[in-house]
């Protein structure tokens, strides 16, 4: 297999995977531009073969119809009256074969409702592509989902191997790793990981794909049970927080006001 991934519109990157090296077949992940897609499968000399999907958001989405005017292939992707190009539904515990690899389907609501990842264990590493769940050092907006959804979605990923990558679809790493230092001023991986990924930028390098352990060390909003966490996130609210879908609240709520005073 090999996988590419490319920036798009403003802070995306999109995720082009080709199943087998044998084979021109490809897919993309949430296309929400088509332009650039057709630039990458030209370049790499690939065909379009499918099309998969995580959620409706216009940056996911918006290719799609563009792409299927050149490209007669199957849509995958959650149920949605949002997503009507949909023709392979897909839900948590469901797989989803492309060429030779198995990707399997999570139900990961919180960003959205309807928001789906899907993991590849059998390559080395494995990958997970988390579109706006997980990125790197932060995670997606609140904008459907309830607290205690986001972190049941998020949980259930921290389950998977440490060393899988993730393969989200934004850079937003230097801002995010910003916040989360206001959330853990002492936590050194974070302030080492602040250091490195400034590096990358400034050299034009995507900081993506991160890997799970790096997250799990570095990321706040999975980092909810951790004592500085909690207690910054108390201070934040001014009061006590009680479960870790109150403190996710309060730092995912304190991040959408920061740097707004
Ligand atoms: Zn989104």
């Amino acid at each position: 297999m090999r996988l590419f991934s490319f920036p798009a519109l403003q802070t995306n990157y999109f995720w082009l995977l080709q199943p087998d090296d044998n084979s021109a077949n490809a897919y993309i992940f949430d296309p929400g531009d088509a332009e650039p897609v057709r630039q990458q499968l030209k370049q790499h000399e690939l065909t379009l073969a499918g099309i998969v999907v995580t959620h409706h958001h216009w940056d996911h989405t918006d290719g799609i119809d563009d792409l299927l005017t050149d490209f007669n292939v199957p849509v995958y992707g959650p149920s949605s009256p949002k997503i009507p190009q949909i023709t392979h539904p897909l839900k948590g515990g469901d797989t989803l074969a492309l060429g030779p690899l198995t990707l399997e389907v999570l139900d990961t609501p919180g960003h959205t409702l309807e928001h789906i990842a899907y993991f590849l264990p059998n390559s080395e590493p494995p990958r997970l592509f988390s579109a706006d769940n997980i990125f790197g050092a932060g995670c997606g907006r609140m904008f459907e989902g309830s607290a205690e959804q986001f972190v049941n979605s998020l949980q259930q990923l921290c389950q998977l191997p440490p060393d899988t990558l993730i393969c989200c679809s934004h850079e937003y790493t230097i801002d995010s790793i910003q916040f989360a230092l206001s959330v853990e001023p002492n936590n050194l991986e974070l302030r080492k990981r602040q250091e490195e990924e400034k590096r990358k930028r400034a050299q034009r390098l995507p900081t993506i794909p991160s890997s799970l352990a790096l997250e799990l060390a570095t990321n706040p909003f999975l980092r909810t049970t951790e004592v500085e966490v909690i207690a910054s996130a108390e201070h934040y609210s001014g009061r006590r927080l009680t479960s870790e879908s109150e403190v996710f609240a309060a730092i995912r709520h304190w991040k959408d006001n920061f740097g707004k005073n």
